[in-house]
């Protein structure tokens, strides 16, 4: 685990974060995929968890999110527009572009249905964090945003990560993933808005350069 802000830890990935899981205080934060079961499993043992919660419902974030509530007894929270997918009423990513590979490659990720026993909302609190609703990318996309320190846990809002050579660098979530890039692109903005002092994406390492990321989200073209 890299400690990233006060009680705020990564699970630990090698050679570097790809697929990001958090634990925000005692709050897990994302659940990997399927491949990420011993991973998250033995980082996370003799730790305190009170809580998973989603930041989105798709398969490199939910993989793991039934065995590890059911391992711990702990309950599961994400968006209330992502309940569907997380219990099994709608396939995970059903608005993504069919590209028959991209879908062999995140059918092999996704975890099983569970039960979402706490419906997140916007202005609800998560470990001292304030759940703002980011969609575009997935309909029930959130930031978790810390006031105190200006800390943006921002799932796939934004990536810090080049899928070609998993390099480090701010780019928007890829096209075929995300079923709305201009309404997204308005979820990046309201992260700017937020005014972060740092950014935890679910992909990549953390963005501490935020003039850099102000740069970036000002090169994006308008709605
Ligand atoms: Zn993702």
């Amino acid at each position: 685990m890299k400690k990233l802000a006060a009680g705020v830890e990564r699970i630990g990935q090698f050679p570097r974060p790809m697929v990001n899981v958090y634990l925000a205080e005692d709050v897990l934060i994302d659940a990997g995929t399927t491949w990420y079961r011993w991973r998250i499993t033995r980082q996370i043992k003799g730790r305190k968890v009170s809580m998973l919660a989603l930041t989105h419902v798709h398969p490199d974030h939910q993989g793991m999110a039934r065995d590890i509530c059911r391992d711990r007894d702990i309950p599961l929270a994400c968006h209330a527009d992502d309940v569907d997918a997380m219990e099994g009423r709608v396939p995970v990513s059903s608005e993504q572009i069919p590209n028959p590979i991209v879908r062999a490659l995140q059918k092999s990720w996704e975890g099983p249905p569970h039960k979402v026993s706490r419906v997140l909302a916007e202005g609800d609190e998560v470990a001292g964090f304030r759940v703002i609703h980011a969609p575009g990318h997935a309909r029930g996309e959130v930031i978790f945003f810390r006031e105190d320190d200006r800390v943006a846990i921002c799932g796939d809002v934004i990536r810090n990560m080049s899928y070609a050579t998993t390099l480090a660098g701010v780019q928007e979530p890829p096209d075929f993933f995300t079923y709305d890039p201009v309404e997204n692109r308005r979820s990046i903005r309201k992260l700017a808005d937020l005014n972060p002092s740092l950014i935890l994406p679910g992909h990549g390492p953390e963005v501490t350069d935020i003039a850099g990321f102000e740069k970036f989200v000002e090169s994006l073209p308008a709605d």
